[in-house]
């Protein structure tokens, strides 16, 4: 059989792994994913310079100590220490930053997302693609509550205007210039995922099954997941801001409905209670105006929010020019 790829340069892989308190997957996972390089390197798709970068997010356990010593001893592998916890996505980030290879593609080290996909995603890039996303076809493993929070979280934001690839998590491809383009997102409330959609390029997905966790426990507690969701909302979508506004519309059109029934029963009828009116209408009308107010100050805070991130405006993907 013909290899069906064009000719395109071998790229070198970087594969980039946030590890916190792993020590129980952390033999597993250097195994299989030393072997997946090998195996890589025998189809002639990526080159020997290709490396295996695993972020110690600040583990507890004995997770650096593993590290150190399988990094000590194969040249294949790179550790990197945290100073302290920061986070899946912050450990991830600082993986992404260190690497220099041609191509980088992260991923947990729990290898839910089984790491075989990486193969597929390299073909990708072969193709053409500069960002190649792992999507979740099936979650028959995780928990129904998992899943459903999950899944309800992508359409959630969908309706805030944030732009996500339906079940895809944090395993993906990036190419060297993808890498660097999103480099130039420099918020510090970085939400990777809403990122690489950001900023565009040629892009494709491979569809995998998520298996359960082989060893250890989920470090994405309920807490941690809740306030990830909040962070991703918050740092791509001002909806919420916006939603006061609406809400002070919507309540100064009812209290005006309300004063103009207060003052109707105050001045046409007999049966008002003294002091009734004079509560009630102030009241009212202090409240919308209020609420419309922090809508408006909330339309301004957006507008300094969008600022403050300085995101690129543009990535250039081609340009053509005759020389004469
Ligand atoms: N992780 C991390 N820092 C943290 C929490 C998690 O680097 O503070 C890593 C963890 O070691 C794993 C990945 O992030 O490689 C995803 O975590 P996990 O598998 O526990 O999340 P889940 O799959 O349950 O969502
Ligand atoms: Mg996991």
């Amino acid at each position: 059989m013909t290899n069906s790829l064009p000719s395109v340069a071998i790229p070198s892989l970087a594969i980039v792994v946030p590890c916190y308190n792993e020590e129980e997957m952390l033999p597993k996972t250097l195994a299989t994913l030393l072997a997946l390089r090998d195996s890589l390197l025998t189809k002639q798709k990526i080159t020997n310079a290709s490396k295996i970068y695993l972020v110690d997010d600040g583990s507890k356990d004995a997770t650096w100590r593993l590290l150190a010593e399988a990094a000590n001893q194969n040249s294949a592998l790179v550790a990197i220490k945290l100073s302290r916890n920061k986070g899946h996505q912050n450990a991830l980030y600082a993986g992404l930053c260190t690497t220099i290879e041609d191509i980088t593609v992260s991923i947990d080290a729990d290898l839910q997302d089984d790491p075989k996909n990486i193969e597929a995603m390299v073909d990708e890039y072969l193709k053409g693609s500069d960002v190649v996303f792992g999507v979740r076809s099936a979650r028959t493993t995780d928990t129904f509550f998992k899943r459903f929070t999950a899944e309800g979280y992508y359409h959630v934001m969908k309706k805030m205007g944030v732009d996500l690839v339906f079940n895809h998590a944090d395993f993906r491809l990036l190419s060297r210039r993808a890498l660097i383009a999103l480099q130039e997102y420099d918020e510090s409330n970085l939400f990777l995922r809403g990122v690489v959609r950001e900023i565009g390029f040629k892009s494709s997905v491979v569809a995998y099954e998520r298996q359960a966790r082989e060893a250890g426990e989920s470090k994405y507690p309920l807490k941690k997941m809740l306030s990830f969701a909040w962070k991703g909302i918050t740092a791509f979508s001002t909806a919420p801001l916006r939603m006061i506004t609406v809400l002070g519309l919507v309540s100064g059109l009812a209290s005006f409905a309300l004063i103009l029934w207060v003052l109707g029963v105050r001045l046409l009828t007999e049966n008002a209670v003294p002091g009734w009116a004079s509560v009630l209408l102030p009241l009212l009308f202090i409240g919308s105006v209020q609420l419309l107010c922090l809508g408006i100050i909330g339309e301004y805070m957006s507008k300094i929010y969008e600022e403050v991130k300085r995101r690129p405006k543009y990535h250039i993907s081609d340009v053509i020019k005759k020389f004469e």
